[in-house]
């Protein structure tokens, strides 16, 4: 598998980059998990956005799914050809939710989106997905992504919670959430600081950590140097990253 960061700001877009939107790419399919603001843009530098088999969604905050509906001004009204019908996983509400934030009346995008509430277990071409709630003010799932042998687990947003350790067990990449400082008066059950982050995916016993949802208020040097008081090999993700999994 291949994963490509599109973009990894946390709770809003950055200056230099969206907000969360991740590639995964295997075999010639292409999967994208969350499309944040911002995202739309950025993903189409790295693919053809005609040519995705799903997105899955980890919840419906707008850092996370917002630009789905810029996507489907691009399915609608694409000039030249048609486009396709791209299925979408997310929570019970989704398709409402986009139908709302867009403000449809009296219509709604089945045209453009096959949207599907997201199970914990489903198949995506090559790709085996499964799903588990995580700790956050509304419905919350991480993801993991397995396909070739491989296994990514991405956190989505989520308060600490040794079920994202049991259910990341032994992936090869962590991709996970890191955005909160330590010192500061975190809320129970919205975010990880990055040790947090460090000691589930090394709990989980994962190969790889990548930290990310990196919020535009914090010095990133600083997430990545809490993260590595528990993990030195973490790292931070950054827009255009590929790592080969
Ligand atoms: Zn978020
Ligand atoms: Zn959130």
């Amino acid at each position: 598998m291949e994963l490509t960061i599109v973009g990894c700001s946390g709770s809003f877009p950055g200056p230099q980059s969206p907000s969360s939107c991740y590639l995964v790419e295997h075999d010639g399919h292409r999967l994208v998990l969350d499309m944040g603001n911002g995202s739309l843009g950025a993903l189409q530098k790295v693919a053809d956005i005609y040519d995705i088999d799903g997105v899955i969604l980890s919840h419906l905050h707008v850092d996370h799914f917002i630009d789905l509906t810029s996507f489907y001004v691009a399915l609608k009204y694409r000039p030249d050809a048609p486009a396709p019908r791209i299925p979408v996983w997310g929570p019970p509400d989704t398709g409402r939710r986009l139908v709302s934030a867009y403000g449809l009346n009296g219509s709604d995008m089945s045209g453009q989106f096959d949207v599907r509430p997201v199970h914990s277990e489903f198949q995506v071409g090559p790709f085996r997905v499964r799903t588990a709630r995580m700790r956050h003010p509304i419905e919350a799932n991480a993801i993991r992504v397995e396909a070739g042998g491989r296994s990514l687990t991405y956190s989505g947003d989520t308060g600490p919670h040794p079920g994202l350790a049991d259910f990341a067990r032994s992936s090869d990449v962590a991709l996970f959430e890191a955005s909160n400082r330590e010192a500061d008066d975190n809320p129970a059950d919205l975010h990880l600081t990055g040790p947090q982050a460090a000691q589930l995916s090394a709990d989980a016993g994962a190969e790889r950590l990548v930290l990310t949802h990196l919020v535009p208020w914090f010095p990133p040097d600083q997430i990545l140097a809490e993260a590595r008081s528990v993990r030195a090999d973490a790292i931070l993700a950054e827009p255009g990253m590929v790592i080969q999994i």
